[in-house]
């Protein structure tokens, strides 16, 4: 891969970085004493809106870890190649998804 490919999708990767620690600040907690609105419909609607935020929260840090090992392998000159066959992923691919670590057969593989 060329010097300024690899360029292209560590601006890309920092970038995708960025969003997403800006999408998830660290909370505080809201805490207000005296304040327990609502019957139990609320309560359990706000409990299953928690649930859906801490998935949400999951994923997103998963893919923030991605993202920084692989502008890690950018810096040691893995970036591109799949960890498990050694081929070099297609340009597409890393276009669609920068940050992943193996070709499409590997990954068909691995959810198989
Ligand atoms: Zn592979």
């Amino acid at each position: 891969m060329s010097p300024s490919d690899l360029n292209k999708y560590r601006q890309i990767l920092g970038r995708k970085h960025e969003e997403l620690a800006a999408a998830a600040p660290p909370r505080t907690p809201a805490s207000e004493p005296g304040s327990k609105s609502g019957d139990w419909i609320d309560q359990s609607s706000q409990e299953s809106d928690l649930h859906v935020q801490l998935a949400l929260k999951q994923t997103d840090s998963k893919l923030q870890r991605a993202i920084e090992e692989a502008i890690h392998r950018i810096d040691a000159g893995t970036y591109g190649i799949c960890l498990d066959c050694e081929n070099e992923i297609p340009a597409a691919r890393l276009e669609a998804v920068p940050w992943t670590r193996l070709c499409v057969e590997c990954k068909e593989k691995k959810d198989k």
